[in-house]
């Protein structure tokens, strides 16, 4: 299925499409001709195409639909292939992957919405979900007081009866405005609880979710990012009153792993671009590729597109294992490290390719101006990092995991890189820990799993320090041949 879905994201005219759809954003149509409310947004047809291939394949819920060993792991495969085409449609993608198991919290919502979510047909029609032939799933949780602080949300949810409840209020953030419905925080009269509102009421009717405006953004311009009101919106309840946070949680650590599956996929797709570029372009009697120095940058970065890999493929295994505490943290270390990697990374990527680079037919500006999306949204890097502390102050044992497995092998390199850890796990100095404990992790991993051309670069410069602040300082024993070759096949794939 990975081959066949990725003969087809990438194909010429498939990368065609995510040129088309990032130089055509969404345009957001408030009203109808009559001056009634519509709250509708028209995407250009080649984003509708991306959509249509990543919903084919059951990328926004294969571990669900299809339940069976190694499930989130493929999804995660096959997402890495839909983001390095078009990055900015796997956001609805992501987050109806990333609802399910919240769905599940309300079993008569799980009953008529997951066999919605199970469908692998695009439906952009904007019906009912109950006449559609497919569904979606968004969510709203960042309000304009303050995001990360969601326990300050001031949109009150007023009860009515059953599991029913009226929302008033408004969301600063709420991407992939077309989707079906959204789970959404507000205050209920119990406290911050978890709701699942929809486009559409049970009667027919719109339901009272107005969109404001749409972001002018840095990046991901293919998808829309728009900022919502709620009027009087029908809503039901997922989980507890007042246990918000704890329910949508899990709905969080499944778009977390996609953060890093988002990052993960730009930096593969920028190293592939520059391996390319540096194997055909000549400069000073020579293929670039073939020049000592732009050789140590490119095995940089491929060693650390390959730690990325390696990472984001551990930690789904660990969401298909259902290793819970090990995921919980391994998903926060991850996306605080791949996602923060990824900006440095597009732009050393990007320079490869000369002034080419800065143009944006090469495809480069619109990687490095997605790079940092990945760090900021389901928790900036900060808060991601208090994060980590805090699922060590819960549960201890997570920590104790994820030693265990970064010290499996026994090497040396990693035992001395780890030695002090835990006497950094406190607040003024929790991105030094949260970074040395990925890096830490995908030591381990690069050293079982990685040919040991690249493991053995990775430890020297990552674990031993022997680098320098840029990418392109790897030390001079390393063993270029092998990686550039690694490198190299990475670049065949025009
Ligand atoms: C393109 C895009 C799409 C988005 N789509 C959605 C969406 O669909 N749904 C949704 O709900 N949200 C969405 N978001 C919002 C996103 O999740 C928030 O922007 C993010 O969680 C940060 O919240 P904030 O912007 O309010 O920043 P703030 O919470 O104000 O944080 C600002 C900075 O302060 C840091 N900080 C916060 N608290 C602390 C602390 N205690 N100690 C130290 N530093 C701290 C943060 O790390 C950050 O760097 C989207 C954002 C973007 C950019």
């Amino acid at each position: 299925m990975l081959d066949e879905f990725g003969g087809k994201a990438g194909t010429a005219e498939a990368i065609e499409w995510g040129t088309l759809a990032n130089e055509n954003p969404p345009v957001l149509h408030t009203h109808d001709r009559f001056g009634n409310r519509c709250d509708e947004v028209a995407f250009h047809p080649a984003y509708h195409q991306v959509m249509r291939l990543s919903v084919g394949y059951g990328i926004h819920n294969l571990p669900w639909a299809n339940p069976q060993r190694g499930a989130h792991v493929a999804r995660a495969a096959l997402a890495m292939l839909a983001s390095q085409n078009e990055a900015g449609h796997v956001c609805p993608v992501s987050m109806t992957y990333s609802a399910v198991p919240v769905l599940r919290r309300n079993a008569g919502l799980a009953r008529e919405w997951e066999p919605r979510v199970h469908s692998n047909v695009y439906d952009p029609s904007f019906r009912a979900a109950s006449e559609k032939s497919g569904a979606l799933i968004g969510m709203a949780m960042t309000e304009k007081q303050g995001g990360s602080d969601v326990r300050a949300n001031t949109t009150r949810a007023e009860p009515m009866g059953a599991d029913e409840y009226i929302i008033d209020g408004h969301k600063w953030f709420c991407s992939a405005p077309m989707c079906d419905a959204f789970l959404v925080l507000a205050q209920a009269p119990g406290g911050l609880t978890c709701f699942f509102l929809p486009r559409w009421t049970p009667d027919g009717q719109r339901n009272g979710f107005h969109l404001q405006r749409l972001k002018s953004k840095l990046g991901n311009r293919a998808n829309a990012s728009g900022e919502v009101e709620f009027h009087r919106a029908w809503s039901r309840r997922i989980g507890e009153e007042g246990r918000g946070v704890a329910t949508i949680i899990e709905m969080v650590n499944h778009t977390r792993l996609d953060c890093i599956m988002g990052s993960a996929a730009l930096m593969r797709q920028a190293l592939v671009q520059a391996v390319h570029h540096a194997r055909h372009r000549r400069a000073f009697g020579s293929a670039l590729i073939d020049q000592p120095l732009m050789r140590n940058v490119l095995a940089d970065l491929a060693i650390e597109s390959e730690a990325a890999t390696l990472l984001l493929m551990r930690v789904a295994r660990a969401f298909d294992e259902g290793d819970r505490a090990f995921a919980r943290l391994a998903v926060a270390i991850g996306k605080f490290w791949i996602s923060k990697r990824a900006a440095a990374f597009t732009a050393e990527a990007l320079e490869c390719l000369g002034g080419n680079g800065y143009v944006e037919e090469s495809m480069m500006p619109r990687l490095y101006r997605e790079a940092p999306l990945n760090s900021i949204w389901e928790g900036s890097g900060n808060v991601i990092a208090l994060d980590v502390l805090r699922a060590i102050a819960k549960e201890p044992e997570a920590l104790e995991q994820v030693l265990a497995e970064i010290r499996i092998t026994g090497d040396a390199r990693v035992e001395n890189f780890t030695e002090n850890i835990r006497s950094t796990v406190s607040e003024g100095v929790a991105r030094r820990f949260s970074e040395r404990l990925a890096i830490a992790l995908q030591a381990s991993l690069m050293i079982r799993f990685s040919p040991a051309a690249m493991a053995d670069a990775f430890c020297a410069s990552r674990l031993g320090g022997d680098c320098g602040r840029v990418f392109g300082t790897l030390p001079p024993e390393t063993d270029w041949n092998s990686v550039i070759a690694l490198c190299d096949e990475a670049g065949h794939g025009e």
